[in-house]
Order: C-alpha cells, then sequence, then structure tokens
C-alpha cells in the first residue's frame, strides 16, 4: 500500500472551483472485522467553492467497499458542473453526479457532502436545523470495539468508558468469549455487528438469545444479505432487533428490509450521502422500522455531516473519527457518550 503523500487536484467549473485531495487515515488500533484486518483507510477530502464560500466533503474507502484514491479520483475527473449556475439547483446536480457512473458511491457521498455543507453556508444554518430537527435529541454514539485477544479487549473496554453503548464486531468462532470478555469489564450495553458471519440460522437464534441475556440491544447484519428467509426467519424470533448494513445501501433497499430486519443501518458512504440518507430515514419510519446511523472510518468531516441526520435515528455509530490520529477537521464531538453537533451552519465542521 502506498502511504506518500498525494497531491491535491484542483479544477474550475464555471462559477464552481472542486478540489479533491487523497489522504490515508491512520487507525489507532489495527481494526479487525469478519473479513479482514487494516491499519489505515484511504480517503478523498473534497471541498466545493462558490462565492467566496467552501463546502467541505470527504469519501471514505474502506477496502471491502470496492473504491480506492483511484476510482474516486476518476470519477471526480469525470464531473463537470460548469453547466450548473446555482448551487441551489440541488435536485438536478446532484441527480447528474448519480447519473455520471454506476456505484462509486463514496466518490458521490463527498461532493453530496460538499454541496450540502456550501449551501448550509450560504443560508447561515446547520443542516439539523433545516431539516428541523432538535439537536438535543441526538442518541449516545457507540464505541467501535475489534475483533483482538482478550488482553486488548479489556484495554480497549477501559478506554471505551464514557460510552454509554460499546460496539462489538463477531462473526468468527469466538463470540462468546469476546462478550464474556467484556463482561468482566464493565455492565454498559453492546451492540454487536455480526457483519454476515452467522452462516446457520438455528444457531444464529440461540446465539441471538444468549445475547440478549448479556446485555446485547441489537445484533447488527447476522446473517448473509443474500440468505433473506433465514434473516426474516430470526427478525421473527428474535428477543432483540436485527438492523440490515451490507443488505441495505440505497434508498430502493428500504422497502425490501420490510419484514426481513429490524432496522436499517444507513451511511453516507452507502448511500450517497445527506439527501438520499435524509430520504432514506423518512421511507424508513413510514415502513415502522427502526433506523441507525452509522459511518466508516472517517475524519470529523464526514462523520460530522452524518450527525446532522442524529437527531432523527434511534441508534448512532459515529465514532470513526475516534479511531484515527490524524484528523483534519473539527465538528460534531462526544459529550458523556452523547452526540453534541456544534451551531456552525453546513455540516458545522472547521478544519484543522
Ligand atoms: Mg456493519
Amino acid at each position: 500500500m502506498q502511504h506518500q503523500t498525494k497531491t491535491a487536484v484542483v479544477r474550475k467549473m464555471g462559477k464552481f472551483t472542486l478540489t479533491y485531495e487523497p489522504y490515508f487515515l491512520q487507525l489507532n488500533h489495527v481494526f479487525t472485522v469478519a473479513s479482514g484486518s487494516r491499519s489505515t483507510t484511504p480517503v478523498v477530502l473534497t471541498s466545493l467553492s462558490y462565492e467566496g464560500l467552501s463546502g467541505y466533503g470527504e469519501a471514505s474507502m474502506p477496502f471491502y467497499l470496492g473504491e480506492s484514491h483511484e476510482s474516486v479520483t476518476a470519477f471526480l475527473n469525470k464531473v463537470d458542473l460548469a453547466p450548473f449556475a446555482d448551487p441551489f439547483q440541488t435536485e438536478k446536480i446532484l441527480r447528474y453526479i448519480d447519473s455520471v457512473d454506476q456505484a462509486n458511491t463514496a466518490a458521490k457521498a463527498s461532493l453530496d457532502i460538499a454541496l450540502h455543507d456550501l449551501l448550509g453556508k450560504l443560508t447561515g444554518q446547520p443542516w439539523y436545523k433545516l431539516w428541523g430537527y432538535d439537536p438535543a435529541d441526538t442518541p449516545d454514539t457507540s464505541f467501535t470495539i475489534g475483533i483482538d485477544t482478550a488482553d486488548i479487549i479489556r484495554k480497549k473496554v477501559a478506554e471505551a468508558t464514557p460510552y454509554k453503548l460499546i460496539k462489538v464486531k463477531l462473526g468468527l468462532d469466538n463470540d462468546r468469549e469476546i462478550i464474556n470478555t467484556i463482561r468482566e469489564v464493565t455492565d454498559t450495553p453492546i451492540c454487536v455487528d455480526i457483519n454476515q458471519g452467522w452462516k446457520n440460522r438455528d444457531q444464529a437464534l440461540e446465539m441471538a438469545h444468549w445475547l440478549s441475556e448479556k446485555g446485547v440491544v441489537f445484533i447488527e447484519q447476522p446473517m448473509p444479505k443474500e440468505s433473506i428467509d433465514d434473516n426474516a426467519w430470526l427478525t421473527e424470533r428474535s428477543p432483540i432487533p436485527t438492523i440490515a448494513d451490507e443488505a441495505v445501501q440505497r434508498l430502493p433497499d428500504v422497502e425490501k428490509a420490510r419484514g426481513v430486519y429490524s432496522g436499517i443501518n444507513i451511511k453516507l458512504m452507502k448511500c450517497t450521502g445527506l439527501r438520499e440518507a435524509h430520504r432514506m430515514i423518512e421511507l424508513a419510519r413510514a415502513f415502522d422500522l427502526k433506523v441507525m446511523l452509522g459511518c466508516m472510518t472517517e475524519t470529523s468531516c464526514a462523520v460530522s455531516a452524518a450527525a446532522q441526520l442524529a437527531p432523527a435515528v434511534d441508534w448512532a455509530d459515529l465514532d470513526g473519527a475516534l479511531l484515527i490520529g490524524n484528523d483534519r477537521f473539527r465538528g460534531m464531538w462526544i459529550e458523556n457518550g452523547k452526540i453534541m453537533l456544534p451551531a456552525d451552519p453546513g455540516i458545522g465542521v472547521q478544519p484543522i
């Protein structure tokens, strides 16, 4: 993997100037999930300027999503905003960006976030206000602990003391051992992310009951996303909610979660950004689905953008910026485990 600094691209397009810079986030801990381990995450930092104001955005690309510095840069190279005279033509602009190529959801999110930040700055308001949310309604964030040895898990749980919800990645063959290790150290509620790691529905149901007794509050993506019947079977019987993550990426997937999971996990990098995330929340509510808001490993830029939606969700896993050592922004923060939103306009971030 390459770690040298790459230079920013600056492109003037009509009244807009778009800047994008590949960057590597350094993780505080080597991070292990069911699909592999890593110690850095590539991101691309974007900014969109118009009439003297700049909005900030970000694409975060954990390797399992298939996007990279090269693919995001290639996508952004194809974008031309010159035909758009007014950034408030959001619908037209974001429909165009979505049409530039298929997939590339993180690259699209980097533009959506920058555009939302710019619009917020042009109106002088943060997005939680423009959407009509009360910032006091934000949930506590969970704090994620990767799969590791018992000693390291105990150390990580100790670091997680201010948090009211611990998220743990399960799905290998030592699920009970990990939960028991955490329970030696703390009674804090836990949520678990199986990352599709369970393959047998009877064993999954047995685990759901066992986890419920251990103070686990929900199970994220218990079985493979293709196993629709098994996930629906489990959801119907599980004593705790199931949340779709890998199975739900964009707006049309919300309807597919109905009757299969108790709720959905919305992430800006999966769904192309704030505009679609907001619509997914509305649609999920109409279908009586629970909503969780997640993130990738990201700087405070993308995490603060997601946090603007936090007052509207049941659970939030917005610890992405807490897990890195080289953040480039100041924005949302955590106080006694709760998500706090700055009053600054747009997505509420300042570059460091
Ligand atoms: Mg997940």
